[in-house]
């Protein structure tokens, strides 16, 4: 049997950049859980239909959140006394570490997607870990809880603590397999092709991993010009390449499949362009900026360039999972800019 029915209440919603549509004591219809649409009165051929009335509470879209570290929930709050790469380094590989204890993987991404949704984000995109069956089990627990998600299992092959570097051949091996066995698995989660950033992937692994994207068209996640320290290191390990984010780019994993990249703090004017000519979108992380004193991402500048920007909490740098909050900070930090 068809379900039919509607919710009504302040409907805010924000159709396209810049503009808010707002639906005073307004209706939403659903049918067989899809939006039929928005209405400030109702049909008539609704007229029969159930109406939960919420009054005057206002109705919102559920939040995406466009980037987020699951295994890093437990250190949320924790460690935020240094800047990015010391902070991997001594807060955040040892937690990740630990989820190659699948009971310890189970438990925390249990009360991870739990929290999601209370936040409000009905659809995220997230990092796991390299650890292959933790990052399936952080899929299924998605799907069990009717929330969408991108899902990346992590890959570190170079410049990564002994406890949590790869074998190249091995990281490849474990991408493919997720990406073969939850391609199609679910709806709504799907797996993201996911190198951590350039300093700890070698070439070959990224080469590899552009191929499995083009190959299987799975979309593609990492992190770019986040953080003075981490711009100097990927200059060493690559001086031949003009700008991080052309690193990517040549090895298939900038925008060849849909395509976000985390931060874009001190992106260069022709990192920018290229950003632009392959269509990359930017997760705009505010709390993990300033907590980690990266600085203040030129969003007004990258909008203005007509990039497409989301938000992400990027916990556990970001101290929050509020994506409201998130807005907020966004708002704030654009204004002492
Ligand atoms: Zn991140």
């Amino acid at each position: 049997m068809k379900s039919l029915f509607a919710v009504k209440g302040n409907i805010i919603f924000t159709k396209e950049l810049g503009k808010f549509e707002v639906c005073e004591k307004g209706y939403i219809v659903v049918e067989d859980d899809e939006i039929v649409g928005v209405f400030s009165e109702l049909d008539e051929k609704y007229k029969d239909i159930e109406v939960i009335d919420y009054g005057d509470n206002l109705l919102i879209p559920g939040f995406v959140d466009l980037h987020v570290h699951a295994p890093q929930y437990p250190n949320i709050g924790l460690g935020l006394d240094k800047e990015l790469m010391p902070w991997l380094e001594t807060y955040t590989f040892p937690e990740e570490a630990k989820y190659k204890d699948l009971c310890y993987a189970e438990k925390v991404y249990s009360r991870f997607v739990h929290d999601l949704w209370k936040n409000g984000t009905t659809r995220a995109v997230v990092f796991g870990t390299i650890h292959k069956e933790a990052t399936k089990r952080l899929m299924d627990l998605f799907a069990e809880a009717g929330l969408g998600a991108y899902v990346g299992k992590v890959n570190m092959d170079r410049n990564s603590p002994e406890f949590l570097c790869e074998e190249t051949e091995q990281s490849i091996n474990d991408t493919l397999e997720i990406v073969k066995e939850y391609g199609n698995k679910y709806e709504l989660v799907k797996p993201i092709i996911t190198p951590r950033f350039v300093p700890s992937c070698t070439p070959e692994l990224m080469e590899a991993l552009g191929k499995i994207a083009k190959e299987y068209q799975v979309p593609v996640q990492s992190h770019l010009s986040e953080n003075f320290g981490e711009i100097c290191f990927v200059k060493e390990l690559h001086p031949d390449a003009p700008f991080y984010g052309s690193i990517y780019d040549k090895y298939g994993l900038f925008g060849d499949t849909p395509t976000i990249m985390a931060h874009c703090v001190l992106c260069s004017e022709d990192e920018v362009n290229l950003l632009v000519e392959k269509g990359v979108f930017i997760a705009h992380n505010p709390n993990s900026n300033c907590n980690l004193a990266s600085g203040i991402a030129p969003i007004r500048r990258l909008l203005s360039r007509g990039i497409p920007i989301g938000l992400g909490s990027d916990v556990s740098s970001g101290h929050t999972l509020s994506m409201a909050n998130a807005c907020v900070i966004a708002s704030q930090v654009s204004k002492i800019k």
